[in-house]
């Protein structure tokens, strides 16, 4: 048996080996580069990629024998993008967006199949200049794990994933309407927890499985329970023994309090939050990830589906935009995510930056949003100086559009021209050339 496992072990490090292999070093010149730790943009600077990390940065940096030098000198340069709420394996038909689309969607597709759907999802992220997201349930039982898993070992292309599992949850998970009968579906997308002890035990079976982080419903709107406090404690004691992060889909003032007094580390959504739970929020450090979206196109779908008025679709979008303006004015940590489990007619990666658009809406200025979506994130996540910046020693997770992002930030919405992912090149559409440098 011994035998075996090592043998298994040696399999397993190949495509780690393959990788190290590929590992390349590089110079970027970049005419523009976003410090997302300070908000601004610098001019002129190099950047020099050593395998996985970001080695050194600079002006003129010199490149040694056989450094490739890439020029981006007409494009800006950020650090890859981090989607902190994403659902990589639900991808729902645009007029499936419902309690019936879901169960169908649940009971016709088998977890093979909706894993190799994401794959193209997956893709359109990378393209997007997304290199990191943080995918939060509705993803069958562990089937993120397993995805996260093979884009590590390098079997399929993405950005890198930190995988929830199932999402933590009261009776009935976020099915609206299942009879008692039926009520076990919930069970196939959930881990529904029924006490304390249970709520202990589930985060154990998590951590064991392979999660990264704990997603829990602080209430199960749209269903119309919740967790108890001691459930909630429960949770955040256990996964925070093991290093693990809770974050809580939660909507009410009520439910939002109840999620920050248990302890948890981010609150998703909070479409209906207060200035009493924002201010609870700042005072405990906890991060807010608002899954806004913009009117149109993808906010019309959502209202018709709905059956909203335009007049109550815009009067909920002023609602939106100063609940932000509130969480900035308290200094709330925002975070972006966007929450796209839906096929709007655009690529996935495509649909999560216009999220960018409702944050535009409320008046948040670009350089913010981009450090929701960078610095903001990757500390959220426990990987600060890692991921989120561009600075030596941080991990080499750069992307670049074309142009000049601080001037007209709307490039942002273009295909990224050039993707690197943990040093490696994935997407290089710059049409530059590239230079060898000679000295050593
Ligand atoms: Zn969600």
């Amino acid at each position: 048996m011994k035998k075996l496992f090592a043998l298994l072990l040696t399999f397993l490090a190949i495509p780690f080996l393959l990788h190290a292999q590929e590992a390349q070093t590089y110079i970027i010149k970049a005419g523009k580069i976003f410090d997302a730790e300070k908000g601004v943009f610098l001019e002129s600077r190099d950047i020099l990629v050593e395998g996985k990390v970001i080695k050194e940065m600079g002006r003129n940096l010199k490149p040694g024998k056989g450094v490739t030098v890439i020029d981006l000198t007409d494009h800006t340069v950020i650090p890859g993008l981090i989607d902190s709420h994403t659902h990589l394996l639900t991808d729902l038909a645009p007029d499936k967006n419902t309690i019936g689309g879901t169960v169908e969607y649940i009971t016709t597709q088998d977890g093979a199949y909706r894993a190799l759907r994401s794959v193209k999802l997956l893709e359109s992220y990378l393209a997007a200049g997304f290199t990191t997201v943080k995918d939060l349930g509705n993803s069958g039982m562990f089937l993120d794990v397993s995805l996260s898993n093979a884009i590590d070992e390098g079997f399929i292309r993405g950005p890198r994933m930190f995988a929830s599992g199932p999402i933590l949850s009261s009776v009935g998970g976020q099915f609206l309407g299942l009879s008692h009968d039926y009520g076990h579906l919930a069970a196939t997308e959930y881990r529904i927890i029924k006490s304390p002890d249970d709520a202990r035990f589930a985060v154990r079976e998590h951590i064991n499985y392979g999660t990264d982080l704990i997603k829990i419903c602080a209430d199960n709107s749209p269903n119309n329970t919740a967790l108890t406090r001691d459930e909630m404690q429960a949770i955040v004691e256990m996964a925070h023994g093991f290093g693990k992060k809770v974050t809580a889909h939660a909507n009410s003032p009520a439910s939002i309090t109840s999620a920050v007094l248990a302890g948890v580390d981010g609150i998703e959504h909070g479409y209906r939050i207060d200035d009493a739970s924002l201010a609870l929020m700042a005072k405990h450090d906890v991060y807010l990830v608002p899954t806004d979206y913009h009117v149109a196109p993808i906010g019309i779908k959502y209202h018709k589906d709905g059956g909203w008025t335009d007049e109550q679709a815009n009067s909920f979008k002023q609602v939106l935009n100063k609940r932000l303006q509130s969480a900035e004015k308290q200094q709330v940590k925002i975070v972006f995510g966007s929450d796209i489990y839906v096929d709007f007619g655009m690529s996935r990666g495509d649909a999560a930056k216009n999220v960018f658009v409702a944050y535009l809406d409320a008046g948040i200025p670009a350089h913010k949003i981009l450090q929701y979506a960078t610095s903001n994130a990757a500390e959220f996540i426990g990987a600060k100086d890692k991921l989120g910046v561009l600075k030596p020693n941080a991990i080499a997770d750069i992307v670049a559009y074309k142009g000049d992002l601080e001037k007209d930030f709307n490039n942002i919405f273009n295909k990224a021209a050039f993707v690197a992912k943990n040093g490696e090149i994935l997407i290089n559409h710059t049409g530059t050339t590239t230079t060898t440098g000679s000295q050593k």
